[in-house]
């Protein structure tokens, strides 16, 4: 929520008229009910802001519960990633910390009470033809030939799935609905299933599992949850949800849908992201390329801009693609605000100052954060060998290039006013070095008498300067909409250039003491985050983001001129 303002949406509507009528009492109480079968995403990241901001806007409270219930897919690895990154995006779940697994044991006492009266049966039909007798939407279900059993005979074969009588497959637990149904979700959906699977919890204590659409509602009520926000594909979910509560006759709490968010450049469904890494298509989940939260946390995205951009993108009911650069913006406005500036180099080219004394050193006063006057200054060592970006000098400029050319005075951040003259190349006529003068007057970076330069260039003193490892990252999709392509699977389509590490690029010395996870901008360049693979011999930047949107300012370039050439000379930054 931004600054005590409070969002309101078609959801707090519903929770307003449920407080007006005295529906629950007043009370608020949502979860955010992941199951651990894979990493957190952005889109995750959405329905946790929206369930423990929620509960907050309301004084109410929120779960987090695994649905655990698949043991087929679940690690305890993923459990713990969670839980982290939760926590990471600033939310409290104090001791409610609950498992869907806790509840084997009630939910095994529901079956069994939906078998007592009548509603619920053992099934002996294979797979494939519980799927046949199934129906389509536009043809009814058939009713399986084992649908009117005793009530005696299914308690007691529900009791041999339990004990391991039955392999998996032989036999499953339904419930008695409707097999023509409009809904096919009411078509005597199944309840629970036998799987030889070691439970990451229970261990091998089960041998039958209940179906997620069995096991949610009635943990939903268990832990007294008054809301139960999900995505739209469980809207027709939502009359088996009421049934089971209204049928086993507990608590009922009130499902309500949302649109899922889906963003573009990426994939974000966890059977996709998964692929992803098992195919070594990333480095893993946490790989700064990812739409993982751990994957966002490396890449250097702090909570407050991913709160901001759920908060920003608000919440409806139809399906849509949201914008990365929408993401990157809100990125930029909080690193803007808090990452201190430092200079670096990353494509070098060396300039060396004639009439700079040999062995001097001056120490440049220079501003850690112009937007938070509390971050201070530092000391930037200056001496007669520096780094300059390749970028900014051009040998024979085009009109509207402003950085440094041969004759061109410029100022160097922090420092002097410097004029190139002489450009020293290889014997391919690559340039190699600048020689420059510097004018001893201009210290700090203004003339006494007031005449003016075009640009301003950062740099770092060759002998103070760290070597460090760039990693810069672009979207790890060439196209909008990956998954969208039904001919053509999503990895098709991923960039080859998703990565590109430069090694060494210099940085000023007051870097050393960086530490993984500290986020800093590279004036003129872009916002980096010090990686975790930094050594005590190396350090390893990851670029977060460019300083500028370059991307949608080529897409509005594109739109404006479609078929005009574009102009070679390359805009002064
Ligand atoms: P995926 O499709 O990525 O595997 P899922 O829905 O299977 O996601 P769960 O672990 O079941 O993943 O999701 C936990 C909660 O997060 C659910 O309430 C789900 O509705 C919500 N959620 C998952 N993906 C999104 C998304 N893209 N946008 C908003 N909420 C989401
Ligand atoms: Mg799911």
């Amino acid at each position: 929520m931004t600054d005590g303002e409070t969002s309101r949406n078609f959801i707090t509507d519903i929770i307003d008229e449920h407080n007006a009528s005295g529906h629950f009492k007043g009370r608020v109480h949502t979860r955010f009910p992941p199951e651990p079968n894979g990493y957190l995403h952005i889109g995750h990241a959405k329905s946790i802001c929206l369930n423990f901001g929620i509960a907050e806007q309301y004084g109410g409270l929120c779960n987090l519960r695994f649905d655990d219930t698949n043991p087929a897919k679940e690690e305890q690895e993923y459990i713990e990633a969670i839980i982290e990154d939760v926590r990471w995006l600033g939310y409290d779940w104090d001791d409610r910390l609950y498992f869907a697994s806790d509840y084997f044991d009630e939910l095994y006492e529901m079956a069994v009470e939906l078998i007592r009266i009548g509603r619920a049966y053992v099934d002996e039909l294979t797979p494939d033809e519980i799927r046949a007798y199934r129906g389509t939407l536009t043809k009814p279900g058939i009713e399986s030939l084992y649908r009117n059993r005793p009530v005696e005979e299914n308690l007691a074969l529900f009791e041999k799935m339990r004990a391991g009588g039955f392999k998996a497959g032989e036999a499953v637990l339904r419930a008695k609905i409707d097999m023509s149904s409009g809904n096919i979700n009411m078509r005597d959906p199944v309840m629970y299933r036998i799987l030889d699977a070691a439970h990451p919890r229970t261990g091998n204590k089960w041998k039958i599992y209940p179906m997620y659409d069995f096991a949610h509602g009635q943990s939903d009520s268990i832990e007294g949850i008054t809301h139960s926000i999900c995505t739209l594909e469980y809207e027709d979910h939502r009359p088996l949800y009421d049934w089971y509560l209204d049928n086993i006759e507990i608590f009922h709490p009130q499902q309500i849908e949302f649109a899922r968010l889906n963003l573009s450049h990426t994939v974000l469904s966890k059977r996709k992201l998964i692929r992803l890494v098992q195919e070594g298509q990333v480095r893993g989940w946490d790989d700064p390329r990812m739409p993982t939260i751990s994957g966002l946390r490396r890449r250097g995205y702090t909570p407050e801009a991913i709160r901001e951009f759920c908060e920003d993108i608000g919440l409806g009911k139809v399906k849509g693609v949201v914008a990365l650069h929408k993401l990157e913006y809100h990125l930029r406005q909080h690193l803007n605000k808090t990452a201190n500036r430092v200079m670096a180099v990353i494509n070098p080219l060396k300039l060396v100052i004639e009439n700079y004394p040999d062995d001097l050193v001056e120490e440049m006063d220079a501003v850690n954060n112009p937007e938070d006057e509390s971050a201070g200054t530092r000391l930037v060592p200056f001496s007669k060998v520096l780094y300059i970006e390749r970028d900014d000098f051009m040998e024979d400029p085009p009109r509207k290039f402003f950085r440094l050319a041969p004759g061109r005075e410029v100022r160097l951040r922090y420092a002097y006013f410097i004029t190139c003259t002489d450009v020293i190349k290889d014997d391919r006529g690559e340039i190699i070095e600048l020689r420059c003068r510097y004018d001893p007057a201009t210290r700090g970076g203004s003339a006494p008498d007031g005449r003016r330069v075009k640009a301003t260039l950062h740099w770092v003193s060759a002998q103070h300067a760290i070597e460090a490892e760039a990693r810069l990252y672009d979207t790890l999709f060439t196209v909008e909409h990956p998954d969208s392509d039904r001919d053509t699977d999503f990895t098709e389509f991923i960039n080859p250039d998703s990565l590109k590490v430069v090694d060494p690029i210099y940085v000023e010395p007051h870097l050393r003491k960086a530490r993984a996870g500290d986020r800093f901008q590279f004036e003129r360049l872009a916002y980096f985050v010090v990686d975790e693979d930094t050594t005590a011999e190396k350090l390893v930047f990851n670029r977060t983001v460019t300083l500028r949107d370059q991307w949608r300012k080529a897409q509005k370039k594109a739109a404006r001129a479609p078929r005009k050439r574009q102009r070679k000379a390359k805009p002064a930054r």
